[in-house]
């Protein structure tokens, strides 16, 4: 979501006539996009900006600006501590950061902080570096209140873009080369329960909301998109007709990334979480009866306040019995202004979260290992990214199931879509070799997206 506000900036500055430009001490305006998800998020700003106050004393006239959600959170406070910086900007008002930029040049430093969005921010051009493939933000915000996370405080409430417009965009990603979307948003379940649209049924004019699920057909319809992806949907709003949506649509990935978070229904229910571990898993087994070759990923958080040896044993029994394909494991960190990080009477001792931590990887990877060694001996399409980071001779893909797989072969443009046999699995990717090629790119390498 952060790195997608990063490419609507981006656009904005383009649209204004700035190019970019990887040289630090050759820009005219530098912007900080903030994410305070990650940890020292603020650490890691406040030594960025010492780093940058000497180059702007060395090129007079340079601007940084501030944006994303550790400035919706910080506010003033950055500019007491790094009066260098020319505006600080939160995360409803992206759209006015070419404005704010040239408000500071005529009148010193501007902060400019909205408590919430009216609108969502949609007719904002992109500066996406990435032609074959693109994020598209469905919706901003969230309104759940899970308590380890900083987003419904940063991010406001829930807003959904409109239906038509997302499928408008689809197509004209289409039309320009693009060949796989992702639809973003913080909880894409809940997306359309602030909207409605016009059906006709039984030759009468109705109105529904749309469901994500109608998102998932219409955007997976769009002649040009090979593949669809979702990130990230709540496992307590996880519909049928979601599942039969994905099963029923050839575009939409068989992948499904559902954040668990923890095995322990005390555990979940502390974090606020709004499902038991069985629910969980009954969810995750409709998902797996309608699409077969489904690969599954979630979220897990060791060490929550208050985890016990019992609840800990509980999250691994669960992630054994849900057989995920990977996860992504974090030990606990507070962040302020949530309500986990006021319990710390029942933090975890650092090095029990730990001991934790290890067990619960080594369960993960056994479950991984096993799940990429039964591909093994399949042919898969895969969709080119480029040459892999450690050897040039290498080329990185990704599956369908979003699993990256290596292979030996001729350099193929990022974007290529072709079949490779797999013929090797690790706890984190796949080999194999390549088989055919079976479409070439034919994306531009930019594609503006045109304001409404
Ligand atoms: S659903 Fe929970 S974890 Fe996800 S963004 Fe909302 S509050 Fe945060």
């Amino acid at each position: 979501m952060n790195e997608h506000d990063s490419e609507r900036i981006a656009g904005l500055l383009e649209a204004d006539g700035l190019e970019a430009t990887d040289d630090v001490s050759d820009a005219d305006v530098v912007v900080l996009n903030t994410c305070c998800i990650r940890e020292n998020a603020d650490n890691k700003l406040y030594g960025n900006l010492g780093q940058l106050k000497a180059v702007k004393a060395a090129r007079p006239g340079m601007q940084i600006a501030v944006a994303g959600c550790l400035a919706q959170k910080d506010r003033a406070l950055i500019q007491k501590r790094a009066p260098h910086v020319d505006v600080v900007l939160g995360t409803h008002n992206v759209g006015a950061a070419v404005d704010l930029l040239h408000r500071a040049e005529l009148e010193g430093p501007v902060l400019e902080i909205l408590e919430e969005s009216d609108t969502f921010p949609s007719a904002l051009p992109a500066r996406r570096d990435v032609g074959w493939a693109a994020w598209m933000t469905i919706q901003i915000g969230c309104d759940n209140r899970c308590a380890f996370c900083i987003v419904p405080a940063v991010r406001g409430r829930e807003i959904s873009r409109p239906f038509d417009e997302l499928v408008d965009e689809a197509r004209a990603l289409a039309e320009a080369g693009t060949v796989e979307v992702t639809l973003l948003g913080q909880n894409v379940n809940s997306y359309g329960r602030d909207l409605t649209l016009a059906r006709r049924s039984a030759g009468e004019a109705v109105r529904v909301r749309p469901l994500f699920a109608d998102l998932l057909r219409a955007v997976g319809a769009v002649e040009g998109i090979r593949r669809v992806r979702f990130t990230s949907p709540h496992p307590k709003d996880l519909r049928p007709e979601t599942i039969a949506a994905m099963a029923e649509t050839p575009a939409v990935c068989e992948h499904l990334h559902l954040p668990l978070q923890a095995g322990s229904d005390r555990t979940l229910a502390a974090m606020h979480r709004g499902y038991t571990a069985e629910r969980y898993l009954e969810r995750l087994a409709a998902a797996r009866a309608a699409l077969p070759d489904l690969a599954v990923t979630t979220d897990l958080i060791v060490g929550f306040p208050g985890e016990t040896d019992d609840d800990f044993e509980r999250t691994l029994e669960v992630v054994a019995e849900a057989r995920y394909d990977s996860a992504y494991t974090f030990l606990f960190s507070p962040r302020p202004g949530t309500e986990a990080a006021e319990r710390p009477d029942d933090f975890v001792p650092p090095a029990v979260a730990a001991e934790r931590f290890e067990r619960l990887r080594v369960v993960v990877e056994r479950s991984a290992l096993a799940r990429h060694e039964a591909r093994v001996g399949r042919l898969e399409e895969v969709l080119v990214e480029g040459p892999s980071r450690k050897d040039p001779d290498v080329l990185t893909a990704r599956t369908r199931q979003n699993k990256l797989v290596h292979f030996r072969a001729e350099p193929l443009a990022p974007g290529t879509l072709a079949d490779v046999l797999v013929t090797g699995a690790a706890p984190h990717h796949l080999t194999g070799e390549l088989v055919a090629v079976t479409a070439r790119p034919r994306h531009r390498t930019r594609i503006p997206v045109a304001a409404r």
